[in-house]
């Protein structure tokens, strides 16, 4: 398998003098197997130069596979720049998120309208075809691709490459679920203890487990990070612990802050391997850097087990997986908050229900069934953890599998610990920023479809 990097810089293009060695380029990356197939890990400035490099030679017409992780411009930028959509003869099957009520065709069409750019979508010469993705597994050529939720403010995913033996993720635009206090962040042991707390970020740690290379976010420090929670991105240290905890044998940092130089970038490796080297692990770690090729062969791996495709295919090509006229529970006992929830999500055409109690909520609960229900921790009487235990309870099965999401200021270990034993899916923590609600509510609503049709057809394959 060859991987080459052809933009690895965060949020905005950052060509200039401190830059060079790393690269300027937004997100692209290019993978090739050996039996040719041809996948492309989005999209921004860096595809340009890609482009040029896949018109200029190897075999044509050139079929490729663009899977871009979420549509937010840093990751898309390249698109309209990218050569070979506009070769007649060559075939590109693109694969993003969907059940976003906007299609992933739209989405890239109003990046492509008059007021932005001369040339409109239906004017390239290239077969397009495009795939809206939720999480699961599906085939692209000899690699199968598992895609799974990332942290982020737009719905993300991440993908899992696996050909033969050799195992590649690809996890940008992604922050820790439960954050590291900031002055036990640069103890690695406390760090850790906080990672296989939350299920979301031991979720995290499997994807990314024993992988031969993954490609994670790294764009702060833990020192910057702080000031940046809620943004999306993760800290450098963060990277390091879920690729250890996972077993990793490469990490390659990626998204650089457009802040970072190369200077910065060469200190923030060494920061991080020494990092590795004060938990004794074997990890190498390295900054994704634009040229860079690794080639990496079968052997150099253990055999990963292949991903269980107990889920639902991952690909959802009649967009069943919309959740346009979801019903969505929200549950607080401060007005404001509900009233921010809901003008937060009525753009986004839930049916919403709210109650400011916990009694008010259980009612609602056994006489709407919600598909989500966000439920604050302290309230008076009923509290978040006793409506959450009385729903796990209930003999109605939808109560007991509804994503329960505790709204909470306050995030420590323990915390963490009481709300997933009484039955917690995930936590929201205050204050809320609206695209990250938004982005999140979707996930989880796609994401409990998902279990239930992966309930109703276990072994579904894609058509
Ligand atoms: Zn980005
Ligand atoms: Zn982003």
């Amino acid at each position: 398998m060859r991987i080459r990097f052809w933009g690895t810089r965060g949020s905005l293009a950052k060509p200039g003098p401190t830059t060079v060695r790393y690269g300027g380029n937004t997100p692209c990356v290019e993978v090739r197997t050996a039996d040719g197939t041809l996948i492309m890990l989005d999209c921004g400035t860096g595809a340009h130069e890609l482009g040029r490099d896949l018109a200029t030679g190897g075999p044509q017409p050139v079929h490729g596979h663009l899977l871009i992780t979420h549509t937010h411009w840093d990751h898309i930028q390249g698109f309209p720049f990218f050569a070979p959509l506009f070769v007649p003869g060559n075939v590109w099957d693109i694969y993003a998120p969907g059940g976003l009520g906007n299609r992933l065709e739209a989405t890239l069409a109003g990046q492509m309208e008059y007021a932005y750019f001369p040339v409109t979508l239906d004017q390239l010469g290239a077969t397009i075809r495009y795939h809206d993705l939720v999480e699961g597994v599906f085939d692209v050529g000899d690699v199968q691709v598992t895609a799974r939720y990332l942290n982020h403010p737009g719905l993300t995913l991440g993908y899992r490459l696996q050909a033969g033996s050799l195992v590649v993720v690809y996890a940008t635009d992604h922050e820790p679920h439960a954050s590291p206090a900031s002055e036990a962040s640069s103890e690695s042991d406390a760090s850790s203890q906080v990672l296989t707390v939350h299920h979301e970020d031991q979720g995290h740690i499997d994807f990314l487990r024993a992988a031969d290379l993954v490609i994670h976010d790294a764009q702060y420090t833990a020192a910057e990070y702080p000031r940046k929670i809620g943004w999306g991105h993760s800290p450098i240290e963060y990277a390091v612990d879920v690729a250890l905890a996972a077993g990793v044998k490469r990490l390659a940092l990626f998204h650089h802050d457009p802040m970072h130089d190369d200077d910065t970038l060469d200190h923030l490796v060494e920061v991080c391997r020494q990092r590795v080297a004060a938990c004794h692990g074997a990890l190498e770690v390295f900054a994704a850097a634009e040229g860079l090729v690794l080639e990496l062969s079968e052997g150099d791996g253990t055999a990963s087990p292949e991903a269980e495709r107990t889920a639902s295919a991952a690909v959802d090509e009649r967009g069943e997986a919309s959740v346009g006229r979801a019903t969505v529970l929200v549950v607080d006992d401060e007005p404001d908050i509900v009233r921010l929830l809901k003008d937060t999500l009525a753009p986004e055409g839930y049916w919403l229900l709210s109650a400011h109690d916990g009694e008010t909520a259980l009612r609602l609960a056994r006489l709407e069934r919600p598909s989500l229900i966000l439920l604050d921790w302290r309230m008076p009487g009923k509290d978040g953890l006793d409506v959450c235990r009385a729903l796990r309870e209930d003999p109605d099965p939808e109560l007991r599998r509804v994503p329960v999401v505790l709204l909470t200021a306050q995030l420590g270990p323990e915390n963490i610990s009481a709300g997933f034993s009484a039955g917690v899916t995930d936590y929201l923590t205050k204050p809320f920023k609206p695209a990250y609600v938004r982005s999140r509510v979707r996930g989880w609503l796609l994401r409990s479809r998902q279990d239930v049709a992966g309930e109703r057809s276990p072994n579904a394959e894609l058509p």
